[in-house]
C-alpha cells in the first residue's frame, strides 16, 4: 500500500473531510481497519489567504512545494493539495516536488465524464471561477462550464472565507447557494461542481435534484484507489 501525503489546513474543515472519507470508505468497502497510512501537513492558512489576495502565487507555490517535500521526506509516496484554489499553481508545485501529486481538477473531470455530462455549473472561490486553471481542465475534456454572474461570484466567495472555512453553516447562505444552483440549472447545467472543498458543508446531495460533484471526496477517492493499487 502506498502512503498518502495530504497538504491540508486550507481550510481545516475540508482537511478533516479527506481524512474521514479515506478511512471510512476503506472500512465500508473491506470491513476492517487496514486503510492506507496518511500523513497530513496542516499549513498556517493566513499566509496563503494573504498571498491569494495580493496575487503572490509564486510565494504560495514555493511554500506548498516545500511542505510537500517535507511530506515526501517523512515517507509519503504521493501527495494531494487539499484545496481547489491552490491548484492555480499545481503545475509549478508538481515540478518542484519529487513525488507525484494528484490533481483535484483531473479527479473531477473523470467523474463528470463517467457520469456522461457535458454542461456543468462551477462554484468555488472567485479564483476558481474566474481564472483558467479549473475551466481549462473542463474545456480540454469537452465539458462546458457555467459560472454565476460576477456579483454572485463575490458572495459565493465571501461565504466560503467568512463562514465555511470557520466551520459556520448559515441557513441564509444555504438558501443563497441553492438559488444559485437553480439559476445555473436554468441556464443548462446538468450537474454542479462543488469546486471548493468546504462547499459540501453547505450543499448536500439530498437538498438538490441535480448531481453534485464533490471535489474533495472525488480527490480523496482517487487517492484511496491509488494507495491500494499494486506496484508493477
Ligand atoms: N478550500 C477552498 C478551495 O477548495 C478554499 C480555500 C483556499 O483558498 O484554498 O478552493
Amino acid at each position: 500500500m502506498k502512503r498518502i501525503g495530504i497538504l491540508g489546513g486550507m481550510s481545516p474543515e475540508s482537511t478533516a473531510l479527506y481524512y474521514e472519507h479515506i478511512t471510512r470508505t476503506y472500512t465500508a468497502r473491506f470491513g476492517d481497519y487496514g486503510y492506507p497510512e496518511i500523513l497530513i501537513y496542516s499549513v498556517s492558512f493566513q499566509h496563503y489567504v494573504e498571498w491569494q489576495r495580493n496575487g503572490q502565487w509564486k510565494e504560495a507555490a514555493e511554500e506548498m512545494a516545500s511542505a510537500l517535500e517535507r511530506l515526501r521526506l517523512a515517507g509519503a509516496d504521493f501527495g494531494l493539495i487539499a484545496t481547489n484554489t491552490m491548484h492555480y499553481v499545481f503545475d509549478q508545485v508538481q515540478q518542484a516536488v519529487g513525488m507525484p501529486l494528484l490533481s483535484i481538477v483531473d479527479a473531477t473531470v473523470e467523474a463528470i465524464l463517467a457520469a456522461g455530462l457535458r454542461t456543468v455549473g462551477l462554484l468555488g472561490t472567485t479564483f476558481t471561477m474566474r481564472e483558467r486553471f479549473f475551466l481549462d481542465g473542463l474545456e480540454r475534456a469537452g465539458i462546458c462550464a457555467l459560472v454565476p454572474d460576477v456579483c454572485d461570484q463575490v458572495r459565493v466567495h465571501d461565504v466560503i472565507f467568512q463562514e465555511l472555512c470557520r466551520g459556520e453553516v448559515r441557513p441564509e447562505s444555504q438558501q443563497f447557494y441553492m438559488d444559485i444552483v437553480d439559476q445555473l440549472r436554468g441556464r443548462g447545467a446538468e450537474g454542479i461542481i462543488l469546486g471548493c472543498t468546504e462547499i459540501p458543508l453547505l450543499l448536500k446531495p439530498e437538498q438538490c435534484d441535480v448531481p453534485l460533484f464533490n471535489t474533495a471526496l472525488l480527490h480523496a477517492d482517487k487517492a484511496l484507489r491509488l494507495a491500494l493499487q499494486p506496484e508493477h
